[in-house]
């Protein structure tokens, strides 16, 4: 595995593998890398000729009052699980080498940024957006790969591609769980053991209502409704939304049916964890 940190030795390296007809895949990352960034290496290394990752921090995507500065960073960690998964050239960027200053042209996400994360976190998506655009850009590659459990980031990256005509094919991964059906995050690092435990109540949320659509439910209240509850009936754990909504637009569905995203995002304690079911 080659590790590179200038974009320069990074365009050189893709260049010289596309020129010899490689296929590229890449995997984005910010690092503390767990069983969910495995799979998506995985599905990469399956794919593709040259696989490549980057592990970033990307401060654009944080909000002033984000964790930032606490986000967990192990970098020797890092290494071993991407070349444990085969990946052949990692891009560790330094922050002024990615923005040597802060980027005065970015990208806007319209409607998309107007639902649920992006209402939460304001500036959170058109930072994603931006980084993800600029990576592109640099590494080049036939496909970049993406995990479900940030359902609307997937969201917009599939329609940055689509809207402004990048070359690159996105390959959605599905969540990676838990055995107890916990999302596996970076952040689960921050819960306590007592709060690790009540976490479990976003899966079994969004299995109930889930549940509901399997039984023939189709209200989209009622899908929310079960999945609400239940977060609402769970000690130490505050939603911040449920909802069931269209894949591609996040828009609130007038019916239930296959493929919507039912998605959620709680406070465990000081940790604010998301996750999402398809129906
Ligand atoms: P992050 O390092 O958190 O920015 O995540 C990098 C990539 O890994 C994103 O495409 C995430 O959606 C994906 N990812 C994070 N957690 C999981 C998971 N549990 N299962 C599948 N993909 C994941």
């Amino acid at each position: 595995m080659r590790e590179v940190a200038s974009s320069a030795e990074l365009r050189a390296a893709t260049d010289a593998a596309r020129q010899r007809g490689a296929g590229v895949g890449f995997v984005p990352t910010m690092g503390a890398l767990h069983a969910g960034h495995r799979s998506l290496l995985a599905a990469a290394r399956a794919g593709n000729d040259l696989v490549v990752a980057s592990v970033f921090v990307n401060p654009l995507q944080f909000g002033p009052a984000e964790d930032l500065a606490a986000y967990p960073r192990d970098r020797a960690a890092d290494l071993a699980v991407l070349d444990a998964e085969g990946t052949d050239l990692v891009f560790l960027p330094p922050d002024d080498e990615m923005w040597p200053s802060p980027p005065d042209v970015r990208l806007a996400v319209g409607s998309l940024a107007e639902r649920l994360e992006g209402l939460v976190r304001p500036g959170h998506l058109d930072g994603v957006a931006t980084v993800v655009a600029k990576l592109l850009h640099l590494v080049g590659p036939s496909r970049a790969y993406f995990g479900q459990k940030d359902a609307q980031q997937l969201a917009v990256v599939r329609r940055m591609v689509a809207d402004l005509a990048f070359p690159n094919q996105i390959v959605a991964c599905p969540t990676v769980r838990e055995p107890d059906g916990l999302a596996v995050s970076s952040r689960n690092a921050y819960l306590s053991p007592e709060e690790r435990r009540r976490a479990t109540a976003l899966y079994r949320a969004l299995s109930a209502g889930r549940a509901v659509f399997e039984a023939g439910g189709r209200d989209p209240a009622a899908v929310e409704a079960a999945a609400r509850d239940l977060l609402e009936d769970a000690p130490g754990v505050e939603p911040d939304y449920v909802a069931l909504v269209d894949p591609v637009t996040f828009e609130p569905v007038k019916q239930a049916e296959p493929r919507q995203v039912l998605a959620t995002a709680a406070r465990v304690g000081r940790t604010r964890l998301i996750d999402n079911v398809i129906l």
